[in-house]
């Protein structure tokens, strides 16, 4: 059995960030800190951060006034900014550069009175922090799939669309096509708003997979990104699990094969690949190939208070 690792995978500069952040904001505060939402989507980096004494809690009315809070890198909507604000927290915000771009967006659109309308998935903590980004009585329409698209009523031509970070670049672009077919005039934004490491991870593993039998992605099952590795090689008519650890492998899953590719979303760290390749080698793989791939050079510093 031959391992084919992909290239680039795991950590991405977002990611990178919003991690240091939590760890330099313990050293200089001291535990307990309280960071709202899993400051990334991987249960191993959360449970890390825990032993470190982190406090992870959904709703800033779980915490205590004038403690350290961090906002996750997947971004908050105002209100829960103010919120935080108003119990007097001191705050630091991971929010990812990238996904503060998109706020902007969002916000310069609506400034310039465009119907504003996000691609993305229900739900996910990234599109409930871009949808709140509206103020007065201004909405962001969210559509995920190109029949949300042909139920949008929309009746002025001033129309922007923005996405989520994370998607699937072909499944958006569909979406978008849908969308410019439907509103000729639709503004896009600046620059594609789905990140470089997104992009970068998708395209790597389009090309992996055309030389591997079955994929193993590093990812927890909420990490966006990591989900939708796992869907382009289900779209190549190939087997692939989303795993957090070794301890998630079925040994059947690679029994006969002569292939294996093992990735990792933007969220899982090399520690848990390397551990991986350890477990395959274990289990009779006699070769692991460092795919080549996109070299990433992108680095977000923490801030200026946290340095
Ligand atoms: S996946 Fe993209 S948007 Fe999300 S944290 Fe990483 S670089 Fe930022």
């Amino acid at each position: 059995m031959k391992v084919l690792l992909a290239n680039p995978r795991g950590f991405c500069a977002g990611v990178d960030r919003a991690i240091e952040m939590v760890e330099r904001a313990l050293e200089l505060h001291g535990a307990p800190i309280y960071v709202r939402h899993e400051v990334v989507h991987n249960k191993f980096v959360v449970n890390e951060l825990k032993s470190k004494g982190a406090i992870f809690v959904e709703e800033i009315d779980e915490v205590p006034r004038g403690k350290v809070v961090i906002f996750s890198a997947h971004g908050v909507s105002q209100a829960v900014r103010k919120q935080a604000q108003d119990i007097g927290a001191i705050i630091y915000d991971a929010t990812c550069p990238l996904v503060t771009k998109v706020h902007k967006e969002v916000t310069r659109k609506q400034k310039q009175n465009h119907n504003v309308i996000l691609i993305g998935h229900e739900g996910h903590p990234e599109v409930e922090g871009t949808l709140g980004q509206s103020s007065g009585d201004q909405t962001v329409q969210l559509v995920e799939t190109v029949s949300d698209v042909e139920n949008l009523e929309i009746s002025t031509d001033d129309i922007s669309y923005t996405t989520q970070t994370t998607l699937s670049v072909d499944d958006t672009q569909k979406i978008v096509q849908a969308l410019k077919e439907k509103f000729p005039n639709i503004q896009a934004p600046k620059k594609d708003d789905i990140c470089y490491a997104t992009q970068n991870r998708q395209d790597a593993v389009k090309a992996l997979m055309e030389s591997c039998d079955v994929l193993l992605v590093l990812g927890s099952n909420n990490s966006s990104n990591s989900n939708r590795l796992k869907e382009i090689a289900k779209k190549m008519n190939k087997p692939a699990y989303l795993i957090d650890g070794i301890d998630d492998i079925d040994v059947r899953w690679v029994e006969g094969v002569e292939t294996v590719g093992v990735t990792a979303g933007a969220s899982a760290p090399e520690i848990l690949v390397q551990e991986v390749v350890d477990c395959l080698l274990d289990k009779g793989a006699t070769e692991v190939v460092e795919v080549s791939g996109v070299k990433e050079d992108v680095h977000f510093p923490v801030p200026g208070e946290l340095r």
